[in-house]
């Protein structure tokens, strides 16, 4: 890392910082990944098709390069049989961020740790604080010595469990970005308002406190400005790019009458594709994000590069990306150019 690379507060501080997520969801639907389960095997299995997400991001706008280390945790190797894989894979995916980071035309990118909901954490059971702790150690300790810029801890739905993730990033000297995962009842599994959580996150400090997941912009840009008015630290957002809505304010219960195919489980996780955001309704939640005041702003599951460039361009960027935006001015009957044909443009309105 240059000494002339700027870190996350600094840029905060000077504008918004644009983070890129949906790892998952995108390495899945590009057949890297197995829905379900959910482990980032993809990291060890095929290095360079994360490579090519994380540059894909990157050349879209994206500031952050976060390390694909979500549920690359002890609980999720467990599940699969495969705890072995722990540290490798970790180590492999910070190493991953790194060296794509470095690849930024103008400042290099920041490289962020992640860790995430352990899935064990339980009120009912006390013990699981200190199990959730081992398992944060870990993943931080080697983020830290792979020398990141800072550490996203995400996906939370219970406010303890992300205050455990904070009190562990905490140890190192890293900035910390916590952000929360709203379920459809408005509160943590906790109980508490997104507001009152953000706020005692803050007062724990955490740098970034906010949102991610679970919700699409509709539903968690109000979230956020109670969010936005109740802290005085910087504000994170990053929702899933889906039309979610005051009904179904979560991406889980999206029903689509219109396919009589669908699994019995309904259209989560697999089967949201009718739902998804275009990349104008990304500009805009960034728009309304700036003009709130929340600067670190970004996409969750199934987002894809041209969400990210999207937000980029509404605040104002060109990322290299940019170089291919839209052109519709060219197209053959929906352009404007001159020397298009009468013939087919004449044509649009029936085609
Ligand atoms: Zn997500």
């Amino acid at each position: 890392m240059g000494e002339s690379k700027r870190g996350l507060l600094e840029r905060l501080n000077a504008d918004a910082v644009i983070c890129a997520e949906g790892y998952l969801f995108e390495l899945e639907r590009r057949g890297y990944l197995s829905a379900g389960a959910y482990v980032p095997e993809v990291v060890l299995d095929h290095p360079d098709a994360v490579r090519q997400l994380h540059r894909e991001f990157l050349r879209a706008g994206s500031d952050v390069i976060e390390a694909f280390t979500y549920y690359g945790h002890r609980e999720k190797l467990r599940i699969i049989g495969k705890e072995d894989l722990l540290e490798p894979l970790n180590r492999q995916a910070l190493e991953l961020a790194k060296e794509v980071a470095q690849e930024a035309t103008d400042e290099p990118a920041l490289v962020a740790g992640n860790i995430c909901n352990t899935n064990i954490y339980d009120p009912g059971e006390p013990g699981t604080e200190d199990s959730c702790r081992a398992m944060f150690a870990e993943q931080v300790g080697w983020a830290a010595d792979a020398g990141v810029d800072f550490v996203v801890g995400e996906t939370f739905t219970w406010t303890r469990e992300a205050e455990i993730a904070l009190e562990i990033i905490k140890q190192t000297d890293l900035p910390a970005v916590v952000t929360l995962a709203i379920p459809a009842e408005g509160k943590t599994r906790d109980g508490d308002l997104p507001a009152e959580a953000c706020r005692r996150l803050e007062d724990a400090g955490a740098d970034v406190v906010g949102l991610n997941c679970y919700r699409g912009p509709a539903t968690t840009l109000e979230l956020l400005e109670q969010i936005r008015e109740r802290v005085s630290c910087h504000v994170a957002g990053l929702p899933v790019p889906y039309r979610t809505n005051a009904e179904q304010p979560t991406f889980f219960h999206l029903p689509d009458p219109a396919c009589d195919c669908l699994p019995a489980e309904g259209t989560f996780p697999i089967a949201l594709d009718p739902f998804t955001c275009n990349r104008f309704e990304m500009a805009a939640f960034a728009r309304a994000c700036y003009d709130a005041g929340i600067r670190y702003i970004g996409v969750c599951c199934g987002g894809a590069p041209h969400h990210v460039r999207a937000i980029a361009e509404a605040l104002g960027r060109r990322p290299p990306a940019s170089r291919y935006s839209p052109d519709l001015t060219k197209h053959f009957a929906f352009g404007t150019d001159e020397s298009l044909k009468e013939v087919n443009v004449g044509y649009r309105d029936r085609m």
